[in-house]
């Protein structure tokens, strides 16, 4: 059994996992909080959950929102300045769990998740893509997650793929988030149409055959072609697992994004199939334990 714990930028959700089951699975709100205001009441949390129902727990996975490498996590932009460039050990440290620990970055554990327990069974290779108020994605090539020297690899949301696009918030333009995120939507929307409504009614109006509405969506399916093509070349996934609260939308995605792959992948790297996750929200929880279970020591 493992402790899970998924740090976001709004809420840090923690958990026991048997297996690939979540046995006990709860959350506090982070926003705005240091690890030191926030960890430690995770570690006590979850030590009295594994103590009040006597479970043997052996091991802790971390999921970050932000790059890690050589045991320090590198970037973490949606939380409080204080964890940006923090050692593991130390965030794991805070926790007091008593049991050997590993982090990883969100994406590549909710992959992993997926892998141990949702879409990505029965595959060895496959991108997972996380579509919500960002874009996040990640490789998991033969069952391990692909890091890349920084922790960054497969990292699609800031793929360039409109040099004119708009402004990204990591400062360059027409990256994918940019383009293809709940909150790009939303902005290019406004910007179109004066209206600011949120990314479930644009999702809404484009059902309803509004133009505005439907082109927005469309734009934001191409970039993702766009961004699929780009995994087809350089890692040749058997398919593209999508997750996160957007993907709801992809009725409203699919049609571009497939149009642009096939236009723009290599043809060896062909057929990509585009797949809905199976786990949702818990994937990067399930994909920690199972991290931790194969690498904490
Ligand atoms: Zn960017």
């Amino acid at each position: 059994m493992e402790y899970a714990i998924d740090v976001g930028g709004t809420k840090i959700a923690y958990a026991i996992v048997d297996g690939t089951r979540i046995i006990a699975e709860d959350s506090i709100a982070t926003d705005g909080k240091s690890p030191e205001e926030s960890l430690p009441k995770v570690g006590e949390a979850l030590r009295t959950v594994a103590r009040e129902s006597m479970r043997d727990v052996r091991a802790v996975g971390l999921s970050l929102p932000g790059p890690i490498a050589h045991g320090v996590l590198l970037h973490a932009p949606n939380l409080h300045p204080a964890w940006a460039g923090r050692r593991i050990d130390e965030l794991l440290g805070l926790l007091a769990l008593a049991v050997p620990g590993v982090a990883q970055r969100d994406a590549l554990l909710g992959g992993l998740g997926e892998f141990a327990a949702g879409a990505g069974q029965g595959l060895d290779s496959f991108a997972y893509l996380t579509l919500g108020t960002g874009v996040g994605g990640g490789l998991i090539i033969d069952g391990e997650p692909l890091t890349g020297t920084d922790g960054a690899a497969g990292e699609i949301g800031h793929l360039t793929v409109d040099v004119r696009g708009p402004r990204c918030g990591c400062g360059r333009r027409g990256c994918v988030e940019a383009i293809a995120s709940g909150t790009a939507i939303a902005r290019i929307y406004a910007a179109e149409t004066g209206e600011e409504i949120h990314g479930a009614e644009i999702a809404q109006r484009a059902r309803s055959g509004e133009r505005a509405a439907r082109r927005v969506f469309s734009r934001a399916g191409s970039a993702l072609g766009v961004a699929c093509a780009a995994w087809a070349q350089v890692a040749n996934p058997q398919a593209v697992i999508t997750g996160g609260s957007l993907s709801q939308s992809m009725d409203l995605l699919l049609p571009s994004l497939e149009r642009t792959l096939h236009r723009r992948a290599w043809k060896a790297n062909l057929p990509l199939p585009i797949v809905q996750a199976k786990l949702g929200g818990p994937a990067p929880l399930v994909g920690a334990a199972y991290y931790a279970r194969a690498h904490a020591r």
